[in-house]
């Protein structure tokens, strides 16, 4: 997946660790750079787009900012 918004993200500059951590990981610094990025907006909405409504277990990773489970949960809501 690419898209022309990606060529902005501040998660290019950083490395994919902070955002994709281990179980049991957090995403705590990783919500710090994306509430810094320019393409956060964009970023979301590909997430939605991309994952549908995924089961939680299907969804990795920060996406604008948003953990799997509170991707999960906007999604139920915007249902
Ligand atoms: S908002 Fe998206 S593109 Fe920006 S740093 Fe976070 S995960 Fe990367």
């Amino acid at each position: 997946m690419s898209h022309d918004w990606m060529a902005d993200a501040l998660c290019a500059q950083v490395g994919p660790d902070l955002f994709f951590p281990e179980k049991g990981g957090n995403y705590r610094q990783a919500q710090q750079i994306c509430a810094r990025c320019p393409v956060q907006e964009a970023c979301a909405q590909t997430a939605a787009v991309h994952e549908g409504d995924s089961h939680r277990h299907l969804r990795h990773g920060t996406w604008g900012g948003h953990t799997p489970t509170t991707r999960t949960r906007q999604n139920r809501e915007a249902a």
